[in-house]
């Protein structure tokens, strides 16, 4: 099954402790869509600027990427500035040009308009909400956002999220959304704005994901190689949700295995600037961490017998 996304192309300039990039290729349907490639067909609607080099939209076609909702407007393509400090976990936004954004009417193609799995990646959320009006019969709409429109178009974002079934945000993210400054709290506020189900993106601390079945959560993939953290939340959901259309069932254990591909994707993002080191990641490379990640959370049960106490703790405890 195929999986529609709609969100930012974007040209970024991005300064990490380990370098900095000027005008490279980002934005949150490219991460997306290069992520989730890797298991389901996509299809982009987005708009880029006169000055969009044709290079990246080569990228995209070569990976498949069905770009009859690709807009080439007049105008300069979307761009962001951001700064990550000693703390990578999170972004630090110096500049945001929204440019060709901010005229943007999303019309999608009719061959778009059946899509089962829709990403609405991080844009304006009226914009979002408009593409939700084009799209007739759907398996599952998620949903990503950033502090940057909780801010500035909360009304609007709020709208958005009663008709989305899952939420991609970061921990802060969810706390100026929802008003709750602890995470458990904050995610279950959300699944009462809409979502049946909400993800939460700790950055290297990994993820949780909340739904009416409970609680799972698992640590960010260990790699060594942190250079520039931009795209990890979109390359999560790529994953995620290439996955779930891939195998085209959502129940409580392919969320559960979409939270670790996902996971996997986004640890490969991390590790170069921009697309990097994504876009030649190989099936083999995937499949062995997920395999590690698997192995590395699995648990024994506890002993039922209770063999395992010491017989003195107990006494100590009782008496
Ligand atoms: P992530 O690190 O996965 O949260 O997403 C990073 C990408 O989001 C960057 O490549 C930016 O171009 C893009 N981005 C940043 N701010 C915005 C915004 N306000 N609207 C749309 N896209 C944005």
């Amino acid at each position: 099954m195929s999986v529609l996304v709609v969100g930012s192309l974007a040209l970024d300039t991005v300064e990490t402790p380990f370098g900095s990039r000027e005008e490279v290729l980002g934005g949150s349907a490219t991460y997306f869509s290069m992520a989730a490639s890797y298991f389901s067909p996509i299809q982009l609607v987005g708009v880029v600027g006169a000055d969009f080099p044709e290079r990246h939209v080569q990228l995209l076609k070569n990976r498949r990427v069905d770009l009859a909702g690709l807009t080439k407007a007049d105008g300069r393509t979307f761009r962001w500035r951001g700064r990550y400090c000693d703390q990578m976990n999170e972004a630090q936004t110096l500049d945001t040009e929204l440019n060709v954004f901010e005229q943007f009417n999303p019309v999608l193609p009719s061959a778009f308009r059946d899509a089962p799995f829709v990403f609405l990646g991080n844009i304006d959320p009226d914009l979002q909400s408009r593409v939700l009006d084009q799209i007739d019969h759907r398996k599952l709409v998620a949903a990503d956002t950033m502090n940057f429109w909780i801010n500035r178009k909360g009304e609007a974002l709020r709208k958005t999220l009663e008709r989305v079934d899952l939420l991609f945000v970061n921990d802060t993210e969810a706390r100026a959304l929802s008003g709750e400054s602890s995470t458990v709290r904050a995610a279950r506020q959300i699944l009462r704005m809409g979502p049946r189900v909400v993800v939460i993106k700790r950055g290297e601390y990994g993820v949780m994901l909340l739904d009416k079945h409970g609680f799972f959560s698992i640590p960010a993939y260990p790699t060594a190689e942190v250079r520039d953290p931009t795209g990890a939340g979109d390359s999560f959901a790529g994953g995620f949700m290439g996955f779930l259309a891939r195998v085209g069932e959502v129940t409580p254990a392919t969320l559960r295995q979409a939270t670790a591909i996902g996971t996997v994707l986004a640890s490969f993002t991390v590790e170069g600037f921009s697309l990097e080191r994504l876009i030649d990641v190989t099936a083999s490379q995937v499949a062995e961490r997920f395999e590690r990640l698997r192995r590395m959370t699995d648990l024994q049960p506890f002993a039922k017998d209770m063999a395992l106490f010491q017989e003195e703790s107990f006494r100590l405890l009782e008496g």
